[in-house]
């Protein structure tokens, strides 16, 4: 007999390793054909744990499929300028096709001015107003496409791999940040949804989660979307990573990630979602070598592959 819960549950996991499969065999190719080996620059100031262990995953998830990661380390300390000049001689290194600062930055660092300082080609987060711009503007294929931020991406491959065509769906998208939830929203549009987004200042979230087909939760409140709020059938993407308390006998203090959205409850409506942990986090970080990959080929006119 099938397990109904399991078909419902959208394996975020197994597809972000099955996309780092297909970007290694890609990496491979470009290195037998074009001799062209994708390089990722990696840029960490400061010493917060958090962000140690994301640049290493991220590092270690590039080398795993063939491309090139560099770190560069700057002192908690280091002058926006000391930063900025950093990424203005990564923009000219040939070998470097993606550079990534990775944020938070220390207080005394504009993040938007080192974001925009970094080229366009390069900027393999999609967070350079020019990308966004593009994104905007539906400009996405050609040499000076829009890169596309990671974690929307691995959202619209998630609800593409289970949905097919979005074209007419209405999509509600809770958030409005400028990394997930605004590039949500365009590109949603640009496949042809109806779009809504919500934020702090909606009034009737409820009534208006019940209309989505498609409702993507990015707001970082743990387990604020409710069973109720979700229409019979719609596809439930689940951004949001929130550490809440859950002792256990053992751990007193044993924290657990929980998404935005109530799954168990959820899952009773939805007719997909995804789990957290495992669902839209693996994405992100498969999008990004995806990206440094597109960057590569872009940067050396080869068509990209079509992820
Ligand atoms: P931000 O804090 O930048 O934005 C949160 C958004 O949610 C804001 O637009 C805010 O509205 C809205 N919001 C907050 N509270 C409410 C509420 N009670 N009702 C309605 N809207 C609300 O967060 P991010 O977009 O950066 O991240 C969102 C979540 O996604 C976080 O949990 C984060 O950890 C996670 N995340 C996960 C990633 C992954 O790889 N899986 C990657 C990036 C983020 P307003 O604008 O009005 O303040």
């Amino acid at each position: 007999m099938t397990d109904r819960r399991n078909d419902k549950i959208i394996d975020g996991k197994g597809f972000a390793e099955a996309l780092r499969g297909r970007i290694g065999e890609n990496v491979a190719i470009l290195k037998k054909d074009h001799g062209l080996i994708p390089g990722l620059a990696v840029v960490l100031v400061g010493e917060k744990p958090a962000s140690q262990i994301y640049v290493r995953n991220k590092g270690k998830a590039a080398a795993a499929a063939g491309i090139t990661a560099t770190d560069y380390r700057l002192d908690t300390s280091a002058s926006q300028a000391e930063l900025v000049a950093l990424v203005e001689r990564l923009n000219e290194d040939p070998a470097v096709h993606g550079i990534l600062v990775q944020l938070p930055v220390p207080d005394q660092i504009d993040p938007s001015a080192v974001i925009n300082a970094i080229a366009p080609g390069k900027d393999v987060d999609g967070f350079h107003v020019i990308n966004t711009g593009r994104l905007a503007t539906g400009q996405m294929t050609g040499p000076d496409a829009a890169m596309i931020p990671c974690t929307p991406l691995g959202c619209l491959m998630l609800l593409q791999d289970r949905l097919g065509s979005l074209c007419g769906l209405n999509a509600v998208v809770l958030g409005r940040s400028n990394i997930v939830g605004k590039p949500m929203a365009a590109l949603l549009t640009q496949m042809s949804c109806t779009v809504t987004v919500a934020h702090s200042r909606t009034e009737d979230l409820p009534g208006i989660c019940r209309k989505a087909d498609i409702l993507v939760a990015a707001v970082g409140r743990p387990h604020m979307v409710q069973a109720d709020w979700i229409k019979p059938g719609a596809v439930v993407v689940d951004v949001g990573i929130n550490r809440i308390a859950s002792p256990t006998p053992d751990n007193p203090d044993f924290m657990r990630l929980v998404g935005d959205v109530d799954f168990d409850a959820a899952l009773k409506s939805a007719g997909a979602i995804t789990p957290v942990p495992g669902g839209v986090g693996p994405m992100t970080i498969a999008c990004l070598l995806a990206n440094t990959v597109t960057a590569a080929c872009r940067q050396n006119s080869i068509k990209p592959p079509a992820w």
